[in-house]
């Protein structure tokens, strides 16, 4: 059996080898380090496969989705509703723009953002939701749209773990995660579902004032050279990042469609273990593209079974163990326990198992047969 890993992006690299190592020569060769003609291509690539109108590269996914909010005109003391059950990236540039975070509770069964929990922390101050699309599954869009319409609010969608799924409207229509709310934040960090070798990220937005604030903002808020009309940032992604994400941008369906694979591996695997709840999702859709791959042990033996598997070296995670209400740097006396009965249950029950897009059966048999004799 070929090594356990978390992620194994040493054999997704293999397959695309020659094509990405060319590419970088060719950066090498050129020069052509910052905004070359591979960051065009990828934004315009991007752009096709999402469906999106614009997409601005930047630097990480944490600076995409502060540079969101900044295009969007939040302002100090303004509220935003996010989810309790997520990475702290989400809650942290809302804080870091002197607005102020709302969290609220999750679904026990999607983990994603709870719509009456959402509405019930709707004030006149309130000006944006983030929903996640946690693990790679889309939230609940029109829920959440409908919210926003109804009270006037910003929605911008932390794609970092979905990119590439499928949000299905109430219509019938299929839309790409990220661009079915005003602007939409994703992140290319090396594990993600897309990722490059090194921090990269992307805000992507059908709305042209939007997009064209945002060109500026990442550039130090210049619209014209030197001309300085609002204080920006710099973020950017480098050549050498568009390359490797050139390269495997053609590939993201197919990498997913593994990821999904392997979730249905896991779950056929986990079935009738009643300690055991596996995430549910439509096998024959796309709603889910398996950034991680997260069941929860409901016996109350997660933190025996996280040391039985790291003791015989198989790689696991506790995706997210201390609820972001409940975090040092966003405690606030508003929050009340009782308000977050799922996240607060969910932080002793999950546990994350390796899931990349070389996963082998010879793998997933291994680490299934080891936890539910362990549950046994
Ligand atoms: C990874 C991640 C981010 C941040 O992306 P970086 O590129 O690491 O800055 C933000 N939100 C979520 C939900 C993430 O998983």
């Amino acid at each position: 059996m070929k090594k356990l890993q978390m992620v194994d992006l040493k054999s997704q690299y293999d397959q695309i080898k020659d094509t990405v190592n060319q590419s970088i020569q060719e950066i090498l060769d050129t020069t052509a380090y910052i905004n070359g003609p591979q960051v065009h291509q990828f934004q315009k690539e991007l752009e096709t496969y999402l469906g999106a109108k614009h997409v601005i590269p930047c630097a990480n996914g944490t600076d995409a989705l502060q540079i969101a909010m900044m295009g969007l005109g939040l302002q100090p003391g303004d509220e935003v509703i996010t989810a309790d059950f997520t990475f702290a990236a989400t809650v942290e540039v809302i804080g870091l723009l002197q607005l102020t975070p709302v969290l609220v509770d999750v679904y026990p069964d999607t983990m994603n953002i709870n719509i009456e929990a959402i509405e019930k922390a709707i004030t006149p101050k309130t000006k944006a939701i983030v929903p996640v699309h946690l693990f790679g599954r889309a939230a609940n869009m029109d829920a959440i749209m409908a919210l926003a319409k109804k009270h006037n609010l910003y929605v911008i969608e932390d794609n970092a773990q979905a990119i590439g799924a499928n949000y299905t409207q109430a219509d019938g229509t299929k839309h790409k995660v990220g661009t079915i709310g005003h602007v939409g934040a994703t992140s290319f960090f090396p594990s993600k579902n897309l990722g490059c070798y090194g921090d990269g990220g992307a805000i992507f937005t059908n709305d042209d004032k939007l997009a064209h604030i945002i060109r500026g903002i990442v550039n130090h808020g210049m619209y014209e050279r030197y001309h300085h009309d609002v204080i920006g940032v710099n973020s950017r992604l480098d050549s050498i990042q568009a390359a490797v994400l050139n390269a495997k941008l053609p590939l993201l369906n197919d990498y997913n469609a593994a990821r999904r694979l392997a979730a249905k591996k896991y779950n056929d695997a986990f079935a009738g273990c009643e300690h055991i709840i596996t995430p549910s999702f439509d096998e024959a859709g796309d709603d889910h593209v398996f950034h991680q791959y997260v069941i929860r042990i409901t016996n109350g033996k997660r933190n025996e079974l996280l040391a039985h598997l790291q003791g015989l070296q198989i790689p696991c995670a506790i995706y997210y163990p201390i609820p972001l209400h409940s975090q040092k740097a966003y405690a606030d006396a508003r929050y009340n326990e009782a308000d977050f009965p799922v996240t607060n249950q969910l932080v002793k029950e999950v546990i994350a198992l390796p899931m990349h897009t070389e996963l082998e059966d010879d793998q997933i048999a291994y680490i299934t047969s080891t936890i539910l004799e362990f549950l046994k």
